[in-house]
């Protein structure tokens, strides 16, 4: 067995259990494989164990991949800090997009998404616990950029997406209240079901507290070198 395959099956097995110890169906909960600064050969080789659904950060280097590995069955999910002028790349190329954190931003997405296409998944990203950042949304904005997002054509809204600072669980648990909170704004509530939240670091008492997809980078790849960016 190679190395990326057992650092998979050590994740899902991580996953599987913290769904036991929170008495969650462990279906409930998708691992998003963060890929940002590795090859497309890495990616390829992960794909090869059954993994389908892939993250990126960074527009022009997924954009490569992307072209690169066309051929292959993956869903490519942005999980980086979405810039205004880059919003069609983002449309036209990817299934999903977590950091929408704007209303200018859904609209752009919403009319570059081709009329062709499924509509764009994407997630509203807040800032949960008031760490000192530019992106994400206020937790007291929420209910009124789902009302006005989720009414949008062409995208689908999903959820929230939070990237607590470390070692805060209860910022976990705050985003699943905030959640269930919100899902009566929603102009189609049965589209409301993502909860994107925990890394490599924490990614149990993101599952215990409601997490229903962790983006995890450095336990399936390992550390990254951005030297060779
Ligand atoms: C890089 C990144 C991750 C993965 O982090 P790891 O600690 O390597 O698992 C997850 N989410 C976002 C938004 C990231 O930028």
């Amino acid at each position: 067995m190679n190395d990326l395959k057992q650092a998979r099956n050590q994740v899902l097995q991580q996953i599987q259990q913290a769904c036991e110890a929170a008495n969650r169906d462990v279906n409930e909960v998708h691992l998003l494989a963060v890929s940002k600064t590795h090859p497309s050969d890495l990616i390829e080789e992960m794909y090869a164990t059954g993994q389908r659904m892939f993250g990126e950060n960074y527009l022009q280097e997924a954009l490569d991949k992307i072209e690169n590995l066309k051929s292959l069955d993956i869903e490519w999910h942005f999980i980086g800090h979405v810039q205004r002028n880059k919003t069609k790349h983002l449309a036209e190329k990817f299934a999903w997009v977590h950091g929408v954190d704007r209303l200018i931003i859904a609209e752009r997405l919403s009319s570059q998404r081709e009329a062709s296409q499924v509509p764009l998944n994407i997630c509203l990203q807040v800032n949960i616990d008031a760490q000192d950042t530019k992106d994400g949304c206020q937790p007291n904005e929420v209910a009124e950029l789902v009302r006005t997002i989720s009414q949008l054509p062409l995208l689908k809204l999903r959820g929230l997406m939070v990237i607590p600072a470390p070692n805060n669980p209860q910022a976990f648990i705050d985003a699943k209240q905030l959640f269930e909170t919100v899902k009566i704004e929603h102009q189609h509530p049965e589209d409301w079901d993502t909860l994107s939240m925990g890394m490599s670091g924490d990614m149990l008492d993101a599952i215990a507290a409601g997490s229903t997809m962790v983006r995890v980078g450095t336990a399936l790849f390992g550390a990254r070198d951005y030297s060779q960016k």
